[in-house]
């Protein structure tokens, strides 16, 4: 995977945020503030920008510029979460103009730390953790397992929209949504699911 790959699973990001971003919208008001969709699509479209304007060389510097315009432009927890995650994962490509499913798992699992380190979240708790773990973990079993690139990236994705999906019935206990204590039960997590459409984007990167 290389530098147009990354910038190929950017682009298919933003694509899938600015569809799913009313989506979005609605599980964030009904846990949260009703912002989550509208601050990723901001998020992304300036990533976008970023990289056309400044057409990063190595996909370690494509995701460090991307992890940095995040953080700038997405308020709320989620622009320092993502914001931190696709600069961990950039920082561990470091210069390799190739990336291979091994280092994306060690990227992966750099932008894992990178999140619990910051929000200091652990599974179970109803956030983005409760998708990103499970899909670094598919991943890395996928990668251990010699599966080919593309059922690698299928097995993370699916990870991920099954952790999505299993945020519905527990007790938020990070973020906005722990406020409101067991009303939080019976909805999707926001973040959770903006994850799931990341991995679902790098499953769609990798079949153009
Ligand atoms: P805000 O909650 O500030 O309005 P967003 O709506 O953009 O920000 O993002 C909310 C999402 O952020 C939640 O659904 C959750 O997945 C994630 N989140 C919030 N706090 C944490 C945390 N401490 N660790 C990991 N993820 C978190
Ligand atoms: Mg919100």
């Amino acid at each position: 995977m290389n530098t147009q790959f990354f910038a190929a699973w950017i682009e298919e990001i933003a694509a899938a945020v600015r569809a799913q971003r009313d989506h979005l919208t609605q599980l964030d008001a009904a846990i949260g503030d009703a912002d989550h969709g509208a601050n990723l699509d901001r998020g992304f479209t300036a990533a976008q920008e970023a990289l056309a304007g400044a057409s990063p060389q190595t996909p370690g510097a494509l995701l460090v510029l991307v992890g940095s315009t995040l953080i700038r432009k997405v308020g709320g927890a989620s622009g320092p979460l993502y914001g931190t995650a696709f600069r961990e994962m950039g920082k561990a490509f470091g210069e390799a103009a190739e990336i291979s499913p091994a280092e994306l798992s060690t990227g992966l699992n750099a932008a894992l730390s990178g999140v619990q380190r910051l929000g200091a979240a652990a599974e179970g708790d109803k956030t983005m953790v409760d998708a990103l773990a499970p899909a670094a973990k598919a991943l890395a079993q996928a990668v251990q397992d010699g599966l080919k690139p593309e059922e690698a990236l299928e097995a993370a994705a699916a990870a991920a929209e099954q952790g999505a999906r299993a945020t519905v019935p527990l007790q938020a206990r990070k973020g906005r949504a722990s406020y409101l204590g067991p009303r939080s039960v019976g909805h999707e997590d926001p973040g959770a699911a903006s994850t799931a459409l990341l991995f679902g984007a790098l499953k769609a990167a990798a079949s153009r």
